[in-house]
């Protein structure tokens, strides 16, 4: 059903696009040009302004042919760096670049599945309920774009976010919370050599807290991580100040709230211990969700891989993406495998029967809702 070189040619052109986050207005404009070119109307939304981007993310409604629930396909349009100047190259099967950039495949292969199952309906005239086509700015390092979408405008039930890794037929269906902690911890400065007991050392407030700090893998579902420490002046000083950026994520939302007060308490308790205080502000940077097997969405999903001829694989996720967001507003949403391969490197790369796989599913997906 789907057009192997329609796909693979709108794959080489939309990744030739530079698109990195909050610079998305060319994506934006190739992709409404596309959407108006089928005869729908696109709206953007003002996310763009919100964030101090030059876009918005891109909201196009598909009218139905049948009643059934609506659903949301989503996709982001932004890139990692290096991403300026992307050259895809076709190996064989494979898609690359010469390895001085990311391809894009994350995630233009998902923008090009929505787009080619879009064209597939209507040239095949499959009976299909409201499809709501979601393209979001700024994912990337914030999920901002999903965070600010004007959500008047979306009244998907159930919603399939094309953004995700393995084999075709895997969907995310549980994925962690996140806080982001930055904590600054406050001594006294004093001559290092004349009256060090003048001062109170912030690095020995901090290195004791983080020495007695569970991080890590604390359990199956539950991860701890102190990524950035800064502070200090010089070796004659006793310092005085440490900022410290630190986070916690966990798909039980009980096991993330200890830890994150685990990692504050330890923090209190060095900085009472040696004298010195603490500053500690924790934000939730997205929701977890968990989609569960009897969820409604995952009739669709086991119903499309049927008729797709492929197997359906559930797994949990580490990591945050625009589907946490979702989820969080209400969509009963999932991430799905696109084919992409080695994302966030220069090494990134796709195959094309992947692709091809991947943009059946999604008709397939439009196909099963019911
Ligand atoms: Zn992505």
């Amino acid at each position: 059903m789907v057009n192997r070189d329609r796909l693979v040619k709108e794959f080489l052109e939309l990744t030739s696009i530079d698109s990195l986050s909050k610079k998305e207005r060319k994506m934006a404009d190739a992709l409404k040009t596309r959407l108006e070119a089928m005869g729908y109307d696109v709206f953007e939304d003002d996310a763009g302004r919100k964030i101090g981007g030059d876009a918005g993310n891109i909201i196009c409604t598909v009218k139905g042919t049948k009643q059934v629930p609506a659903i949301m396909f989503a996709a982001h349009m932004d890139t990692v760096e290096p991403g300026i100047g992307k050259k895809a190259l076709i190996d064989g099967d494979i898609i690359r670049t010469d390895g001085s950039t990311v391809l894009g495949g994350d995630d233009v292969s998902g923008i090009v599945c929505i787009l080619e199952a879009l064209r597939v309906i209507r040239e095949k005239g499959v009976e299909h309920g409201d499809i709501q086509v979601v393209f979001t700015v700024a994912e990337e390092g914030g999920l901002y774009g999903a965070k600010n979408l004007d959500y008047s405008k979306i009244y998907a039930k159930y919603g399939f976010v094309m953004d995700s890794n393995g084999p075709i037929g895997t969907v995310a269906v549980k994925a962690p919370s996140q806080d982001k902690m930055i904590i600054t911890v406050e001594g006294r400065a004093a001559h290092a050599g004349l009256s060090p007991e003048k001062g109170i050392d912030a690095i020995r407030i901090a290195s004791s807290a983080i020495a007695g700090m569970k991080l890590g893998r604390i359990d199956h579902e539950t991860t701890a991580n102190v990524g950035v420490i800064n502070g200090g002046r010089e070796t004659n000083i006793v310092c005085d100040r440490v900022e410290i950026m630190a986070e916690a994520r966990s798909r039980d939302d009980r096991k993330l709230e200890a830890q994150t007060r685990h990692m504050k308490e330890r923090f209190e308790q060095a900085a009472a211990e040696f004298g010195g205080r603490i500053g500690f502000q924790a934000e939730r940077l997205y929701p977890s969700f968990n989609i569960t097997e009897d969820a409604p969405i995952m009739d669709i999903l086991r119903k499309a891989a049927e008729t797709a001829g492929i197997g359906l694989i559930t797994e949990e996720t580490g990591g945050g993406s625009d589907t946490n967001i979702f989820n969080g507003m209400g969509i009963e949403s999932v991430d799905v495998s696109t084919g992409m391969d080695k994302v966030h490197s220069t090494g990134e790369c796709i195959s094309i029967n992947d692709l091809v796989k991947a943009a059946e599913f999604t008709v397939s997906i439009i196909r099963s809702v019911s």
